[in-house]
Parts: structure tokens; C-alpha cells; sequence
């Protein structure tokens, strides 16, 4: 059965309608996936929702989400003569002054890679210090685990060649939840009555991290897939709980995703890595937003290994990617959108990655 056939479609816009006008207020749901930013402005979502229902990105694309001060640290380590290895995101996200593929440009070792296997790969074909960048959220920590405890399991074997690969992590990674349970608790200015909660990263955690925040804000939460009938039929559910005066956590996407979620891949991550409070592009500190690596893997962060200054963040001028990462904005607000700051010459980093919601408004909305 084809799950985005007409008659599934019109049947679930006509509930949100339904739904929306039985509530007789105005809700406003936020997302935390640049994927389902995507689906939301291909296939026009917004455009069949009742007036009084609204769906705002959230800070749900990893490379927005990385600070201006990591980025600044990535620049300084190549600068120093460390070997930058980046996803291709990363090396185009604008520094303070300048970005890593600006600094390669100019003779820095800054290496696109497709992922920390590959940066792996390099260092072991050199003897400089090759820093990987990696960023993610419960979907690409697990890599990065998995990359640690191989490198440990190898050289920890013999004692005399620990670390001589010279492979180091500038950790980026951030976990999700938090910072929805931040966003619920007066963390935007917006007041939220729910959120579609990202699926790619649900196939991790499963159900249980959102279990506590949906309880304590009684916040209806409603994990979705990506086609347009999962994001049509999780804003069902969803409403169907706002109209009843409920708040539970639910599963739209159960193709993808497990109660438990991935047990082998949480495993890993919680072998390597334990919770950090970090600051995300556009919050403060969060609550166990971020992970640290576990005392017999601090030697894989190079912030354990070198004296880093004390950089500070900054925010590029007329940048407004604070305000669109809490929903409080949208890229559309910004003077700089489609002008100053497009694709090729991105002034934040929401319109520097795929999953960028300044990058997707740009894709699909630039005409409107
Ligand atoms: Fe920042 Fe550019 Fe987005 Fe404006 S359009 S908020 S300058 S990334």
C-alpha cells in the first residue's frame, strides 16, 4: 500500500482540521529534524494546516547546532598545524573570521572526510595529529564510539604504541532531548504545546528520553517518519492529544522506530561517553546536552591534550540563527536571507548544511 496515496493524505489533513477546530486556540508544535523541515516545505504542510495550528523548526540540524566557539577551536587547531578532518558541512560553516575551507585555501591541512572511518585512514598514513571534527547527535555518536573503542581495543593492546596514531576527536556531539525539555521549560519564547520528535534519532534512543519531559510539561510528543503522511499523520496524533487535554508520548514512525530503540548502538555510547552540560548555538548551557568521553578515553579529545585558549562566541553580525534554531524566528525574518547570505556565501550556519532550515527555506521558498 502506497502510504502517501491521495485518499490517506486528504483523510489525515481533513482530521488536522477537524481536530484544529475543535481545539479553538492557537497551538504551536515545533520540530527538532531538518528532515522533516524538508518534507514539511516540499510538500507544502503548512499550506492545509487550520489557521490557529503552527509548526516551527527547531534546532534540529547538528551542524547549527555546533558553536561559533567549536568552530573557532576547529580554525585555531588548523592553524596551529593539526590536521582537520570535516564533514563537508563543517568546512563550509563561517568562523568569526573565516571558515576551515578558507583557511585550507590559504595552505591549512583541512581534509573532507565522509566520516571518522575515513579520518581514522589518515592518521594512520601520517605523523601529524589529525583532529577529527565530529559533531551529531545520537545518531553519529555511536560512530564516533565505535571508532574509540576499535582504536583502544588495537592499542591499548600493546602498551607501547598507545595513541601513536596520533588520532584525536574535537567533540562536538549533542544529545536531543535535553534541549526539548529545555525549550518546554521557558527555553523559547514561544509557547509550546508539543513536538514532532526527529525519527533519526528516536531509531537510537527509542521512546524513553522523552517519556520525563512530556510528563513534567505535559507536552504531547509524537515521534514521525518522513513522508508526508507521517508528518500529516503525527500532527493528527498529536492534536487528537491537545484537543483531550492529554500529554503522552507516542510512535508514528513504527516502521523505524523501537520502544527500546538501538540497545547495541546506546551500548556503545554509553561505554565511551557520559553526559555533559554544553551550550548549543542559540542556548545556554543545557542539562546534559552535550557527552563527555569517559576518563579511559579522555586522551582522544584534543581539548585534553593541548591547552586550548579560552575562545568566546560569537555571532556574525545581522545573523539571526540564535532566534530560528529556539522557533522563534524564521529565515524569512532575516535581512540578510536570499541577500547578503545564501548557499554560496552563507553568513550562519543554518544556510551552510542540507539540514539547515535557512538552507531548506532557501530551497524551497527563495521564489515565494
Ligand atoms: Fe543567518 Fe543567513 Fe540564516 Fe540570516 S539567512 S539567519 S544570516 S544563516
Amino acid at each position: 500500500m502506497d502510504i502517501n496515496s491521495k485518499p490517506i493524505i486528504k483523510k489525515a489533513i481533513d482530521k488536522i482540521n477537524e481536530f484544529g477546530n475543535q481545539i479553538e486556540r492557537e497551538v504551536k508544535i515545533m520540530h527538532v529534524c531538518g528532515s522533516h523541515e524538508h518534507t514539511i516545505c516540499n510538500y507544502g504542510i503548512r499550506d492545509v494546516l487550520p489557521d490557529n495550528i503552527t509548526v516551527v523548526p527547531g534546532p534540529g540540524c547538528p551542524v547549527c547546532v555546533t558553536t561559533q566557539k567549536e568552530i573557532d577551536e576547529a580554525i585555531y587547531l588548523a592553524e596551529q598545524g593539526y590536521t582537520i578532518a570535516t564533514l563537508g558541512d563543517m568546512y563550509r560553516v563561517p568562523g568569526s573570521d573565516k571558515s576551515l575551507m578558507q583557511l585550507q585555501s590559504e595552505g591549512a591541512d583541512v581534509r573532507i572526510v565522509s566520516g571518522i572511518p575515513e579520518a581514522v585512514k589518515i592518521a594512520k598514513t601520517t605523523d601529524k595529529k589529525v583532529v577529527f571534527v565530529a559533531i551529531g547527535f545520537e545518531t553519529t555518536a555511536p560512530t564516533t564510539a565505535a571508532e574509540l573503542l576499535s582504536i583502544k581495543a588495537k592499542y591499548d593492546s600493546n602498551k607501547n604504541s598507545a595513541n601513536e596514531l596520533n588520532f584525536y576527536i574535537h567533540n562536538c556531539h549533542r544529545q536531543t532531548p535535553p534541549v526539548m525539555d529545555f525549550l518546554l521549560g521557558g527555553g523559547s519564547k514561544l509557547n509550546l504545546d508539543g513536538f514532532i520528535c526527529p525519527g533519526h534519532v528516536s531509531t537510537i534512543t527509542g521512546l524513553k528520553p522523552y517519556y520525563a519531559p512530556c510528563e513534567k510539561y505535559h507536552a504531547p510528543m509524537v515521534i514521525a517518519g518522513f513522508e508526508p503522511t507521517d508528518v500529516l499523520m503525527s500532527l493528527v496524533m498529536l492534536l487528537n492529544q491537545i484537543k483531550d487535554d492529554v500529554a503522552k508520548v507516542e510512535n508514528e514512525y513504527i516502521r523505524g522506530v523501537r520502544e527500546e530503540g538501538n540497545v547495541v548502538a546506546q551500548k556503545m555510547i554509553n561505554t565511551v561517553f557520559t553526559d555533559k552540560d554544553v551550550a548549543w548555538r542559540g542556548f545556554p548551557v543545557i542539562k546534559n546536552g552535550g557527552f563527555e568521553l569517559k576518563d579511559e578515553f579522555k586522551r582522544y579529545d584534543i581539548k585534553n591534550i593541548i591547552d586550548m585558549p579560552e575562545i568566546k562566541e560569537k555571532i556574525n553580525k545581522g545573523c539571526i540563527c540564535s532566534e530560528i534554531l529556539r522557533g522563534e524566528k524564521l529565515p524569512t525574518d532575516c535581512k540578510l536571507f536570499g541577500k547578503a547570505c545564501d548557499p554560496i556565501n552563507p553568513v550562519g550556519s543554518c544556510m551552510v548544511s542540507d539540514e539547515g532550515t535557512c538552507r531548506i527555506f532557501y530551497k524551497y521558498k527563495k521564489l515565494i
